[in-house]
């Protein structure tokens, strides 16, 4: 940890790699970990790393230059980029064995017309309900001549409300996949990849695993809806960040004294305020309210405004705390601190949000046992 520091980003691998382990036993389907976005902003090679180790058989990234990025670092497990629009550079993403959905035949002719020593791989994403990526209408004018020159590895779509796991949405996906798997399969193509399940429907969906499951916040440790789903914990989960800063200031207000941008709050009676050195340039949200720090076993809520590079929270006039001390913004909550669930209550948002958005300004740093996942 260095001294020089005023806000950090604290990544414990360890428990990526456990979260991983337990993902999979309930599973018990191979696991691709999502590390798209920088994997979900807890550092793409390091996780990636971890989340191998505890036993993903395969990466997913939206990106080309996130798979590429995997590559450069050395990783040669298989990967998944499944945003990779006309017009990119198919040839080398095929060179360098990286794998690509294709959701029209317009992307197939492009990524068949490669020209490389190798065959591309291609994951069929198809649009079960979710109306967004995938093959809807064009489904039924796909032949045998538009996969010439491409490899089919597999068939994936994607879940619209698998964080409700009553809702009837989840069963018409299903079983719209199971069909176009099918209709996959009447071309030739039995031994291909099938996967449907994002974290929610992996831990309670039990018929949509398939032979893959893909499982981005679940391997943070970080539940996909507390309230539909239950707690990260209840969920065997053990969240991997903790982000913590410190107090740049910390000053004795009278009652009465308008805080921040704008006056939006005012202190009610005499009391501490302690500046915290992180802002919305860092990932705070700007309307978060309800939210705050967590220093020697008690909260302090935000009061005011989030600033661009600090906020202020009200310590109470009791507090101990004193400028330059660390308080955590958001961690795993054990000893009553703040979790990303409650930031992201805190901003009409969701813990995706908060964690993602941790600004390149937070220098992550890295936990681990064993050496070699760094
Ligand atoms: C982001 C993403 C996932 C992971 O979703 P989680 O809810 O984070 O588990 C899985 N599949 C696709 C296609 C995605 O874009």
């Amino acid at each position: 940890m260095s001294t020089f520091n005023r806000a950090e980003a604290i990544i414990d691998l360890d428990r990526i790699s456990a979260n991983v382990a337990h993902l999979k036993s309930i599973a018990s389907v191979d696991l691709m970990a999502v590390v798209k976005a920088d994997a979900y902003g807890h550092g793409l090679v390091p996780v990636a790393r971890a989340a191998l180790a505890g036993g993903a058989t395969y990466l997913g990234v939206a990106l080309l230059e996130e798979a590429i990025a995997l590559r450069d670092a050395g990783i040669t497990a298989p990967i998944l980029a499944w945003l990779v629009p006309p017009g990119s550079d198919f040839t080398t993403a095929v060179d360098r064995d990286i794998e690509l959905a294709a959701a029209s035949i317009i992307a197939l002719e492009e990524i068949g017309a490669v020209k490389s020593a190798k065959r591309p791989r291609v994951h069929l994403e198809v649009d079960t309900g979710m109306t967004r990526g995938g093959f809807l209408g064009e489904w039924g004018k796909l032949d045998a001549h538009h996969v010439a020159g491409i490899d089919v590895v597999g068939i994936f779509s994607h879940f619209a409300r698998a964080d409700e796991p009553g809702e009837e949405q989840n069963e018409r996906q299903r079983l719209r996949f199971t069909e176009m798997v099918a209709t996959l399969e009447s071309f030739g193509y039995t031994n291909i990849i099938r996967h449907l399940s994002n974290s929610a429907a992996t831990l309670k969906d039990i018929k949509s695993k398939f032979d893959m499951v893909r499982t981005g916040i679940s391997i943070y440790g970080l539940t996909p809806d507390v309230k539909t789903l239950g707690s990260s914990t209840s969920l065997g989960l053990q969240s991997a960040m903790t982000v913590r800063a410190k107090l740049h200031l910390v000053k004795d207000v009278p009652a009465g004294s308008p805080v921040g941008y704008g006056a939006t709050a005012t202190t009610d009676s005499d009391t501490k305020l302690g500046v915290v050195a992180m802002g919305y340039a860092d990932g705070i949200p700007r309307v978060a309210q309800g939210a705050g720090i967590f220093f020697q076993g008690e909260r302090a809520p935000i009061i005011g405004r989030v600033s661009m590079d600090q906020f202020v929270v009200d310590l109470g006039a009791k507090s101990q705390a004193i400028s330059g001390d660390w308080v955590e913004i958001f961690g795993d909550g054990a000893t009553g601190g703040y979790t990303a669930e409650d930031w992201g209550s805190a901003s009409g948002s969701i813990n995706y949000e908060i964690v993602t958005r941790i600004g390149p300004r937070v220098p992550r740093i890295y936990r681990s046992s064993s050496p070699t996942t760094e």
